[in-house]
């Protein structure tokens, strides 16, 4: 299995793949429980918001470059998140196509006004 970064062609697959490789590379296994992987996704989301503490929360974040600080911390959510899924046996995209289904039904797209 490639680790080679291909950016956005980079599969959801491949991503988890990668991230289950570096636990296991290091014996983190043990530490990734369901509690412990879904309590790190909650502290990496608080670090987001902690970047954008006492602004305004209009001013626009100046640096969201791939390696700026809310990259990393975006890439630190998304990671424990893809191993919570992994550790667990679910497919993420297939999560996501049931939720949006289920969303889909729930708040109806409205209707626009032909013109
Ligand atoms: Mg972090």
């Amino acid at each position: 299995m490639s680790n080679e970064i291909r950016s956005s062609t980079t599969t959801l697959a491949e991503m988890i793949a990668w991230l289950d490789q570096f636990a296991k590379e290091r014996d983190w296994e043990k530490f990734h429980t369901p509690k412990n992987l879904s309590m790190s996704i909650a502290i990496e989301a608080a670090e987001i918001m902690e970047l954008m503490q006492w602004t305004q929360g209009s001013e626009p974040i100046e640096n969201t470059s791939n390696d700026s600080p809310i990259a990393e911390e975006i890439a630190d959510v998304l990671a424990y998140l893809l191993r919570l899924a992994s550790v667990l046996g679910i497919d993420p995209a297939q999560a996501l196509a049931l939720k949006i289904r289920k969303n889909a039904i729930k708040y109806p797209a409205s209707v626009q006004p032909q013109e």
